[in-house]
């Protein structure tokens, strides 16, 4: 049979990547160091030397979740298969899921979990206690409307009533103070692109003991077979089995590279990486304010220091404004999404980006930006 399809003439073009400032809400920077490490061979995802990067990668979990969780992982995927992992795995149909809504992340949790289950959208405590729910989803860091949400309390409530407390840290781990075990957390993700300044792909995942007794209780199995606990669990040598099992193949380079971000971190400390990502944060703030504009975010009590939400300059067409920067400056900052959309414009600088020479560049390029945008008198 001839071949229908010839090889496309794009592919016999090299490939062309340009090297870009990142900072808008995701994907940050990879730097150097870490990239070279997702270039070491591929070996096979069984092997023992992989087992070990494995089990690196779960201590290094551990110590930036401040978990001593056993169930510490980290999903073959972005953000969106943690949170599907973490939904899918803890809730069965006949239970009840709340989420709170501060931004795109709690809609996007209440449809993952609508698949299995109904919703309901009231104050926490009053939910709690009306209907109790099996699980109750948080985005820490609200990365749509640039919210950090404060976290104390909120677990040993949840467990007043027998639920689930689900945290999804994506854009706030590492960048912002969390404790998983003090804090109560029985589940709790991130993603590898944000402060962890890894390619996107891998997603650090951690269950309590209490979230692990409840899926050891369910009645039916996971939606989802990829995203299966004790599955993962198994290959990740979490549960002690003497055998691990093919489950998928692991994306052996992706693991490299989350492995010397997880190493990266270390170095840093977590809570130096915390007051750095603040400290920069308030000088960005402060700058913005400077140069007219206005922080979306009112309360600087639960402002997102990973994720700034700038209120979109009036007269200006945000759209302009974000492709003059990537234009001009070859820099990405980004508008809004879901709930903000068209509302402000966004700026991430997390992990290796976040310094004070990276604001002054946002700033004198934002400064530009209105300057040269077109701007309408009315
Ligand atoms: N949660 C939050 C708070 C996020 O910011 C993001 C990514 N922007 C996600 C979840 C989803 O992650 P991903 O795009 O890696 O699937």
């Amino acid at each position: 049979m001839s071949l229908r399809v010839p090889p496309p003439q794009s592919l016999r073009e090299a490939l062309k990547v340009p090297d870009r400032y990142m900072f808008g809400p995701g994907p940050s920077n990879v730097p150097p160091r870490i990239l070279e490490a997702g270039a070491r061979p591929v070996i096979g995802h069984m092997h023992p030397e992989i087992f070990e990067i494995m089990s690196d990668i779960k201590s290094g979990i551990q110590y930036l979740f401040q978990t001593q969780n056993k169930m510490t992982f980290a999903v073959s995927g972005t953000g969106h298969s943690a949170m599907e992992c973490a939904i899918f795995n803890t809730v069965e149909p006949g239970d009840s899921v709340l989420t709170a809504v501060n931004g795109i992340w709690g809609e996007r949790a209440a449809e993952m979990a609508e698949r299995i289950v109904s919703l309901y959208h009231l104050t926490i405590s009053q939910a709690l206690s009306k209907h109790r729910p099996a699980l109750f989803f948080l985005a820490h860091g609200e990365s749509s409307t640039g919210v950090l949400h404060p976290l104390d309390g909120i677990g040993q409530l949840c467990h007043k009533y027998n639920c689930l407390f689900l945290v999804d840290s994506v854009a706030s781990m590492g960048g912002s103070p969390l404790h998983m075990d003090q804090q109560e957390i029985d589940i709790l993700y991130t993603g590898s692109q944000k402060v962890l300044n890894a390619p996107p792909g891998t997603a650090p995942i951690s269950f309590s003991e209490r979230a692990c007794r409840k899926i050891s209780s369910r009645k039916t199995k996971p939606l989802s077979f990829f995203l299966d606990f004790n599955w993962l669990t198994n290959y990740w040598g979490c549960d002690d089995k003497p055998t691990r099992v093919y489950h998928h193949t692991g994306p052996v380079t992706a693991f490299y590279s989350l492995r010397e971000s997880l190493a990266v971190l270390c170095e840093e400390g977590l809570e130096a990486s915390w007051e750095r990502h603040r400290t920069v944060a308030e000088y960005f703030h402060a700058g913005l304010e400077n140069i007219g504009l206005k922080l979306f975010v009112k309360d600087k009590q639960v402002r997102l220091p990973t994720v700034t939400t700038i209120i979109a300059p009036h007269g200006y067409d945000w759209k302009e404004i974000t492709s003059y920067i990537m234009r001009t400056h070859n820099l990405e900052i980004s508008g809004g999404l879901g709930p903000s959309a068209g509302l402000v414009l966004r700026v991430g600088l997390m992990g290796c980006n976040s310094s004070r020479t990276n604001v002054d560049m946002v700033l004198s390029a934002l400064t530009d930006a209105l300057q040269h945008c077109h701007r309408s008198k009315v």
